[in-house]
């Protein structure tokens, strides 16, 4: 069977090396594949947060992001949930496939609950994982390439495309999850890294905010770098963050660095997070938002044809 590719992102701010090392890096490498949809998920937004914020220029940023680590807008269809409807009415169907308690029992849901601001828990939060699933079985895509987060929300979509085919017959793949290199990053305070958690190296951060930001990074007294990733967990992070960033291993940096202590391995962090990104930053300055518009217009009428053979399938399976 040929694969079709779908991943996405909420455009709640810049995204971050774990962006890239947990799923940009695979869907560069997929473009030339397979068939690959990339979702803006901006009905995602308004999970956890009251309003939509900034939501037009996040979504420009995102763009310009994708743009920068490689995503080719001739190979993939980029588009957003706002402008597909034919995507979103794929969740009536689907909500019914699953049970409350179901819904209640997503590990990821229940930390981005502990983690949200919010004072009331929306139903939104609680039903976002099947409205992923109508994501990923709008373009009956097969292979997801996402970070760790991710895995409960597409066994919800397995789930949905099992029970939808046992009830209605044979419509949909039961979609794989691919992971990157790095499926969970952790953030400059140990934390996930997450746009939203402000704990973040953004792909568009300057070389001056970078060093900042990894200045003011967790570590312990010890003079002697160690990757120890139990005992010394801030350590181990900026050697695993220098690591990726060099393609090589943390243990072999640490080495390097010896007696050296925090300030070297922040140095040396602090390089090779930049060295690293200099070539997505120059490529990020390359492209205007005409050319972003212009891009979102193409891809947002492609995946709404899309949709619209989908959803045809789906009721005229279900019978209606
Ligand atoms: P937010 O805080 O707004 O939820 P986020 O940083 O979690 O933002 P998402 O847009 O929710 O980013 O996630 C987009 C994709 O990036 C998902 O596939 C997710 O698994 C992956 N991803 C996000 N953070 C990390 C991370 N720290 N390590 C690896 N992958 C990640
Ligand atoms: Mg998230």
């Amino acid at each position: 069977m040929n694969d079709v590719v779908l991943t996405g992102d909420r455009p709640t701010g810049s995204l971050h090396l774990g962006h890239y090392f947990g799923s940009l890096a695979n869907r560069v490498t997929l473009q030339d594949k397979f068939p690959m949809y990339v979702l803006i998920a901006d009905y995602q937004v308004i999970t956890d947060r009251d309003l939509p914020g900034a939501i037009q220029r996040n979504i420009t940023e995102l763009l310009l992001d994708y743009l920068a680590v490689g995503i080719d807008p001739a190979k993939v269809t980029i588009f957003q949930h706002s402008a597909v409807p034919e995507l979103n009415q794929l969740l009536l169907p689907f909500l019914s496939l699953v049970s409350v308690s179901e819904l209640h029992r997503n590990p990821t849901v229940k930390d981005e609950i502990a983690h949200s601001s919010q004072r009331a828990v929306s139903g939104l939060m609680f039903t976002y994982p099947v409205h992923q699933a109508a994501d990923i079985l709008f373009c009956k895509g097969t292979l997801v390439p996402v970070g760790k987060d991710q895995l409960p929300h597409v066994e919800v979509t397995r789930l949905v495309a099992r029970r939808f085919n046992e009830r209605y017959g044979e419509v949909f793949p039961e979609p794989e999850a691919m992971m990157g290199e790095r499926p969970l990053l952790q953030g400059l305070d140990g934390g996930k890294m997450s746009k939203s958690r402000g704990n973040a190296i953004a792909l568009s951060a300057t070389e001056d905010e970078t060093a900042a930001l990894i200045r003011k990074a967790r570590t312990d007294s010890e003079r002697l770098i160690t990757f120890d990733e139990t005992r010394r967990p801030e350590v181990a992070n900026l050697l695993t963050l220098a690591g990726l960033c060099l393609g090589r291993s943390p243990q072999d940096i640490a080495e390097e660095i010896g007696d050296g202590g925090a300030s070297a391995l922040k140095r040396l962090a602090t390089e090779a997070v930049n060295e690293f990104l200099r070539p997505i930053r120059k490529r990020r300055a390359e492209h205007t938002e005409e050319e972003v518009r212009q891009i979102l217009t193409a891809g947002n009428a492609a995946a709404r044809e899309r949709a619209i053979m989908t959803l045809d399938e789906v009721r005229a399976a279900m019978g209606f």
